[in-house]
């Protein structure tokens, strides 16, 4: 087995049980990509088995802390039960849920979602990749699922010197999918689709924004970054009576009409915009229209710490237009899923926001990713989506 010695002092976030070793804390040792590898402090302690990722910066993910631990595929059968376990106690109310949040479960770099009896799968780092064939043996053991689909199309992978896949795994069958979601009828498309297909993380806050257009009795409602609808389900079901999905993929807002239709809601309650949503609230605001709720859940404005500041200016630029086409009272679901934007900071960034709209606003609810999404207590990196819930004053 070959051995990572690190510099002193930089074992403590190990002992820590974080899972990442950076470039910068190894004094010496290296090994091929994905290997399992023996990291040790300066002293020749151990301190956790490792992959090794020869070309990232995150140059080992710890798989184990402890010491008597094999790094083998009864190891990631363990694993991927532990994953599984929890998502079956979490009673998740849908038949699509994520069953696998890479460090959060033990597993880093993979991510596993489940669209009824079909797997979803990203291999994110060198040690995910090497050991694929125990990970989808364990999976489809551990799931009875018969089909595995691999999305890893990911960007990522070129940090770690791997190409980008995509294709049937294990069994093969529809790659268009149907799955329910508090009660609405979705079609999520595994191979062409964002992700893994969708974005099961704003399952709850989706269901909280259909009670809060309810409770409150938004009538127009702006949909913005819609996607294939997810929140316009929410707000036609909560009885709005006119949402407007905003989105600059064409398939996207095709899917959010086609998922409106399926649900059997009346078309004529919905209309889509297929328009860059800051050019979008600004024309809406020259034309003095007001919404009575807005949902604002764009894509990741910042991917690194070092992104985080210009990240704040955007996501402040979207929110001061949001709560400027609000109506008095209205209702704004506002997110950031961006790692490096934290809930204090998005608060900061939100609260900026109203002072340049004149708008004040209570904070009516704080939202993170379903459960099913885990943070655990010794990665908190892994906190990624947050969001506001904010009632305009009237
Ligand atoms: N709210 C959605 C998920 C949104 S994901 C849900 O619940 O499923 C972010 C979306 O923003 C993607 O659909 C992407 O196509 C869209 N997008 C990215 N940049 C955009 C822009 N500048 N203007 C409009 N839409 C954008």
């Amino acid at each position: 087995m070959k051995a990572i010695r690190l510099r002193e002092g930089k074992e403590r976030s190990l002992q820590r049980r974080h899972p990442w070793v950076f470039e910068g804390s190894i004094a010496k040792g290296r090994a091929d990509p994905g290997e399992t590898v023996r990291v040790e402090a300066h002293d020749g302690r151990f301190l956790a088995w490792g992959a090794y990722s020869p070309q990232s910066s995150i140059r080992v993910r710890a798989w184990s802390f402890i010491e008597s631990e094999r790094i083998d595929a009864a190891f990631f059968a363990r694993r991927v039960r532990q994953a599984v376990a929890l998502r079956a106690r979490l009673a998740v109310d849908s038949d699509a849920m994520r069953l696998v949040h890479g460090e959060a479960d033990g597993l880093p770099g993979l991510v596993v979602d489940r669209y009824g009896d079909t797997l979803v799968a990203q291999f994110g780092f060198a040690g995910a990749e090497r050991w694929k064939d125990a990970i989808a043996d364990a999976l489809l053991a551990a799931t009875g699922c018969p089909r595995l689909y691999e999305r890893s199309d990911l960007n990522v992978r070129k940090l770690e010197g791997l190409s980008e896949l995509q294709g049937w795994l294990r069994g093969d069958g529809a790659t268009l999918l149907p799955i329910r979601e508090h009660g609405w009828a979705l079609q999520v498309d595994i191979a062409q689709g964002h992700k893994t297909g969708t974005y099961l993380d704003q399952r709850d806050n989706r269901q909280h924004f259909a009670q809060a257009v309810r409770r409150f009795g938004c009538a127009e409602v702006l949909n913005c970054y819609s996607y294939t609808g997810g929140f316009t389900l929410a707000a036609l079901a909560g009885g709005a009576a006119r949402v407007t999905s905003v989105d600059s993929s064409a398939p996207a807002l095709e899917r959010s009409r086609e998922h409106v239709q399926l649900n059997g809601f009346d078309a004529a309650r919905h209309d889509t915009a297929d328009a860059d949503v800051n050019a979008y609230l600004r024309a809406a605001l020259e034309q003095g229209r007001l919404f009575d709720a807005i949902v604002l859940d764009p894509p990741k404005f910042a991917h690194s710490a070092a992104q985080a500041e210009r990240a704040a200016r955007a996501y402040k630029d979207i929110n001061r237009l949001g709560l400027m086409l609000l109506k008095p009272g209205g209702l704004l679901f506002t997110f950031s899923c961006s790692g490096g934007i934290g809930p204090e900071l998005f608060h900061k960034i939100v609260a900026g926001a109203g002072i340049d709209a004149s708008v004040d606003a209570a904070i009516i609810g704080r939202m993170a990713a379903a459960p099913d999404h885990p943070t655990t207590l010794q990665f908190p990196e892994g906190d990624y989506l947050t969001g506001l819930a904010l009632l305009a004053r009237g």
